[in-house]
């Protein structure tokens, strides 16, 4: 079977865990070389490790612009091009209405909000027409889940994005799609308690909210993100694509 991303360029931001990851490793297997950026510089090492070849790591922070600057520079000097951008960087912190802080807000829509702007804005020099790029949102913008009201508003915004992004650059045949996971079993459960039983007992809770009585896997996700991401969904423009386990649907 022939691959789905042969000699395509992907910038994928999260990319050194969880769902980036999986992500990651999936397009490399489909053809495409990747450009990951992370904070830590020993878990991009790790991801490197796991994703094997085809990979380039750029240490850095995305809600800080002149690291994005310089991912950017980094694949226009090793590549000359880019076809794919998967923003996948993103935190959850659950806070309730009546205890959220000015920080927590900010905090939330500088890294899931203002990082993926400036991610998809400063590509746009170096991103091919007839590109596509993937923001992945969440389930969680489609329904009211509470101490999840700052997340779930930093996900309908990039599900507006998806929108409005698409209607700018339909012109250079560039589709923006929102790619929108229930919950999936990725180290961001690691945010959510501080033991591994009280990780676990959370997944098992969410598992119990959905249809299909289980989370997610990390590789599921990455499947959708190949659909959005390749030629497969090429008369997909501005949707939201749900893998969410039935969670919003049934
Ligand atoms: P994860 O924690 O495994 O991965 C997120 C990655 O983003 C990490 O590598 C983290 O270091 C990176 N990141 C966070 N802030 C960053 C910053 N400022 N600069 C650079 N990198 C940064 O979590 P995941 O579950 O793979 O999450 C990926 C995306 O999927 C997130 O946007 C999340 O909101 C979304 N999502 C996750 C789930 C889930 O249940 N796992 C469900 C719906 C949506």
């Amino acid at each position: 079977m022939s691959k789905k991303l042969e000699n395509k360029v992907a910038v994928i931001t999260g990319g050194s865990s969880g769902i980036g990851l999986a992500t990651a490793k999936r397009f490399v297997a489909e053809g495409a070389y990747v450009f990951i950026i992370g904070r830590r510089q020993s878990q991009l090492d790790e991801a490197v490790k796991e994703i094997g070849s085809n990979v380039t790591a750029v240490q850095g922070d995305v809600s800080n612009l002149e690291d994005i600057d310089r991912l950017y520079s980094v694949v226009a000097k090793e590549k000359g091009k880019l076809d794919i951008i998967v923003a996948s960087a993103g935190i959850v912190e659950r806070v309730l209405l009546e205890n959220a802080t000015p920080e927590h807000f900010d905090n939330l829509f500088n890294i899931n909000v203002r990082a993926a702007y400036f991610t998809v804005q400063k590509a746009l020099p170096f991103l091919n027409d007839g590109g596509s790029v993937v923001l992945v949102a969440s389930s969680a913008h489609l329904v009211g889940v509470p101490e999840h009201s700052v997340y779930s508003a930093t996900k309908a915004a990039l599900r507006s994005f998806s929108r409005t992004f698409s209607a700018e650059l339909a012109g250079r045949k560039i589709r923006v799609n929102t790619l929108s996971p229930g919950p999936v079993d990725t180290p961001i459960f690691e945010t959510q308690a501080d033991t591994k039983e009280g990780q676990e007992a959370i997944k098992q809770l969410y598992a119990g909210f959905l249809p299909m009585q289980r989370i997610g896997k990390p590789e599921e996700i990455a499947a959708a993100a190949l659909f959005l991401a390749s030629d497969e969904s090429s008369f997909s423009i501005g949707i939201d694509l749900l893998s969410d386990g039935g969670q919003t649907q049934l």
